[in-house]
C-alpha cells in the first residue's frame, strides 16, 4: 500500500506515519514544517519507505502529483492550536478550507482514498455528555478568531460529503477530541503538553479560566491505528467518526494530577482567559465524545489511563528537552496571580 500523509511532520501525522511503516506501507509525507517538524520524524530516517517533501498543501500541482501516485491519503494538515488560530485567524482559514479542497480534489481525480481529520472542535459549545456524530453544532459569532477553525473545518466536511453523494468519492473523516501523547509541543496551546512542561522545569502551572471545564483526553496510540482501520474500512465512507478519550477529567484536576505524579513543586495559578489568549475569548465548558460508532465499525475502546499519558508525555518530554515548549501568554506574567488554594482545587 502506497499512503500519503499530509502534515506527516506534525504530532499526530508523525505517529501515524511510524504506524503505517509498522504495518508495511511505503509512506509520503507532505509537510510545510509551519507548526510540524524534522525532528518528530528523525527517529524514522533511513526507512528507505519514507519519503519527506516539504510543501503546502495549498500547492495544487504538489498536490496532485502526491495523491496521483498513492493509493490512500490522510489529510492531517491544518492550522491547529487555539492560539496559533487567534492570533493567525486568516492563514488558518486559507490552508484549512483550500488546502483541504486541494487534497479532496486530487483524491476524486487520481481515484484514491480518503482518511479526513476533522475536530471535536466542530460541536462548538454543545455541553452534552455524549457528543455523537449527528449532534448539534453550537458555535459562536463568526467574529470570535476561535470560531473559524471550527468553521472552517465544517466546511471541509461538508466538501467531502458533497464529493462522496455526487462523484462517489471514497472519504471517511475523523473527529479527533484533545489527542494528547509524545512530542506534542504546548507552544499553541495544547493543555497537557503545556502543564507537563511547566510542571517538569517547576514554574506555576497555568489554569486557564476557573479550571473547571472539562475534557476527555485520547492517546495518540489509541487514536491512530483506529485511524488506519477506519481508512480501510468500506462501512466508513461517507461517514463522520468521533475518536475520544474515556474519562472525563476538569483542568484543574489535570494540573493538581500532573503535579502530584511528576513529584514537581510547582504551583498552580488560575489565569484569565484575556491574560491568556485574547480579550473576549470563549472556551468550551465541555467537551465530551460518544465513541459508540468507532467502537461499532472498528472495535476502538481507548484503554491509555490519563496517569500513563501524563507519564509517557513526560517521559517524552525528558528525553527531547523541555526548553521552549510551553505557551505564550498574550499578557505575560502569571506570577502576578493568586496560587490555587487547595481547597479550590478540592471543590473542582
Ligand atoms: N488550558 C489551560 N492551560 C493551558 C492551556 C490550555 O488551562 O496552559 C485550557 C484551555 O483553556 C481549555 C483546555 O485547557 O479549556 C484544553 O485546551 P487545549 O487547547 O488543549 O484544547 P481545546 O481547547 O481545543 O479543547
Amino acid at each position: 500500500m502506497r499512503s500519503a500523509i499530509t502534515g506527516g511532520a506534525g504530532f499526530i501525522g508523525s505517529h501515524l506515519a511510524e504506524h503505517l511503516l509498522s504495518l508495511g506501507d511505503e509512506v509520503v509525507v507532505l509537510d510545510d514544517f509551519s507548526t510540524g517538524s524534522r525532528g518528530n520524524l528523525a527517529h524514522l530516517e533511513g526507512d528507505r519507505r519514507l519519503r519527506v517533501i516539504h510543501g503546502s498543501v495549498l500547492d495544487r500541482g504538489l498536490v496532485e502529483r502526491i495523491v496521483g501516485a498513492t493509493d490512500r491519503v490522510y489529510h492531517l494538515a491544518a492550522a491547529v492550536g487555539v492560539k496559533l488560530i487567534v492570533e493567525h485567524p486568516l492563514r488558518s482559514l486559507r490552508t484549512n478550507i483550500h488546502g483541504t479542497e486541494n487534497v479532496i480534489h486530487a483524491v476524486f481525480e487520481s481515484g484514491s482514498s480518503l482518511l479526513l481529520a476533522s475536530t471535536s472542535e466542530i460541536y462548538g459549545k454543545n455541553t452534552s455528555d455524549a457528543l455523537s456524530e449527528d449532534a448539534d453544532r453550537v458555535l459562536g459569532s463568526p467574529l470570535r478568531s476561535r470560531w473559524t477553525y471550527a468553521a472552517a473545518k465544517g466546511i471541509d466536511e461538508s466538501i467531502a460529503h458533497g464529493y462522496v453523494v455526487e462523484h462517489g468519492t471514497r472519504i471517511a473523516i475523523v473527529r479527533l477530541f484533545n489527542t494528547v501523547g509524545p512530542r506534542q509541543t504546548g507552544r499553541y496551546g495544547m493543555v497537557v503538553p503545556n502543564l507537563v512542561h511547566q510542571a517538569l522545569r517547576g514554574e506555576p502551572l497555568t489554569v486557564f479560566g476557573d479550571g473547571r471545564q472539562t475534557r476527555c483526553f485520547s492517546y495518540v496510540g489509541d487514536v491512530v491505528p483506529a485511524m488506519v482501520r477506519l481508512a480501510e474500512s468500506p462501512a466508513a465512507v461517507g461517514r463522520a467518526v468521533n475518536l475520544g478519550g474515556a474519562a472525563e477529567v476538569s483542568i484543574l484536576d489535570l494540573a493538581t494530577r500532573i503535579v502530584e505524579l511528576l513529584e514537581s513543586p510547582s504551583e498552580i495559578r488560575l489565569v484569565p482567559y484575556e491574560i491568556a489568549y485574547a480579550p473576549g475569548y470563549e472556551d468550551m465548558r465541555r467537551r465530551v465524545p460518544d465513541n459508540s460508532l468507532a467502537r461499532e465499525l472498528v472495535g476502538f475502546e481507548p484503554s491509555t489511563t490519563l496517569d500513563e499519558i501524563i507519564l509517557r508525555v513526560a517521559a517524552s518530554a525528558l528525553r527531547h528537552g523541555t526548553a521552549d515548549q510551553t505557551m505564550a501568554l498574550a499578557v505575560p506574567g502569571p506570577d502576578l496571580l493568586e496560587p490555587v488554594s487547595s481547597a479550590a482545587i478540592g471543590a473542582a
